[in-house]
């Protein structure tokens, strides 16, 4: 089974690197500190590799330990986390490309399989859900601060336990994290409710310039690099959220301008659309209702493109 390859793989290395993707979120962060301090329980020589994130994930246990590069070329084990596509690595992924062994554990229906062990749940509404198993199979004592990791995973990926991806176990899971100490309404503040002024800014540019389009099925933003500059915010996490929350949208769309001619596309839907399917098309990926992508196209071109998709889908449901 991938799970007892997994851990004789684990227990066998020394040297680990921890990875996930890029414009890394609660689930991404949150799964790979829970593992890295696991791991060090283990007595293992672990690296957490992230090169930028949030400073939203500043209150995580041991996130001071984070490092921007790895301490070594080659690992006997990179371990990547949380993400479907090893494109999502970013310039990363030579550290995974280079380590001895190779192992995913993810939750995205899109997963490439792309390591030499695979454990991947799609059904699982976070990485961090299975990350759970991962650790108690190992042997590793779900501690408060691994506990406190594993629920910011949980609590961020579910929109705080709103999203249909929630499952009994999703509970009884938190359940169980509660009784190691973990401080849920501080998790629910920090990850969710509080926002710095910058990325305030940010998302206020964004919220004007809402359209709502297709009878109010789809609603369409989007943000600049000179918007980014001008708020010195690269925090765009909530936006496109503004849109699928408007009563009556089936899609929302919100492109961020990553280079010349190029968005990055993030795409939630709320019942019908299935928008994993239309961000395949777009060289992306994802979940149902939350996935991303990429389009190569000066920005009304991409507009249009990628509101044509999304009509064609409404229309097929
Ligand atoms: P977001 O819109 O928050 O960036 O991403 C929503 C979901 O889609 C996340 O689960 C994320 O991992 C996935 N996703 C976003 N962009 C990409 C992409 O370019 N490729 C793949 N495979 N998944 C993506
Ligand atoms: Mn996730």
């Amino acid at each position: 089974m991938t799970l007892d390859n997994i851990k004789e793989e684990i227990l066998n290395s020394k040297n680990i690197v921890i990875l996930t993707h890029e414009v890394p979120d609660g689930d991404a962060i949150g799964s790979s500190l829970a593992m890295y301090i696991g791991l060090k329980q283990l007595e293992k020589d672990v690296d957490v590799v992230i090169p930028k994130f949030s400073k939203t994930y500043k209150f995580l246990p041991a996130v001071d330990e984070i490092k921007e590069q790895g301490r070594m070329e080659t690992y006997d084990l990179a371990i990547a986390l949380d993400c479907g596509d090893i494109k999502r690595l970013n310039g990363f992924s030579r550290y995974f490309e280079y380590a001895n062994c190779k192992i995913s554990i993810d939750h995205h229906e899109a997963n490439t399989m792309f390591a030499d062990y695979n454990f991947v749940n799609p059904t699982a509404p976070a990485c961090a859900q299975i990350l759970i198993t991962v650790l108690k199979a190992l042997g590793i004592e779900i501690t408060k601060d691994i506990g406190t990791c594993l629920l910011t995973g949980i609590i961020t990926d579910t929109g705080g336990f709103r999203y249909q991806n929630v499952k009994p176990e999703t509970f009884e899971f938190a359940a169980e994290l509660l009784t190691r100490g973990v401080n849920v309404s501080e998790i629910y503040k920090k990850a969710l409710q509080t926002i710095p002024i910058e990325k305030f800014e940010l998302r206020k540019i964004a919220m004007n310039r809402v359209e709502i389009l297709e009878e109010g099925k789809i609603a369409f933003t989007y943000i600049t690099k000179k918007d980014e500059e001008k708020t010195k915010s690269e925090d765009h996490d909530g936006i496109v959220e503004i849109g699928r929350d408007i009563e009556g949208v089936e899609v929302s769309i919100f492109l961020r301008e990553t280079g010349e001619n190029e968005y990055k596309i993030s795409l939630r839907s709320n019942e019908n659309v299935n928008v994993s399917d239309i961000c395949l098309m777009f060289n992306g990926g994802g979940h149902m209702r939350a996935a991303g992508g990429t389009i190569n196209l000066p920005f009304e071109k991409a507009k249009e493109k990628i509101i044509a998709e999304c009509k064609k889908h409404l229309s097929e449901n």
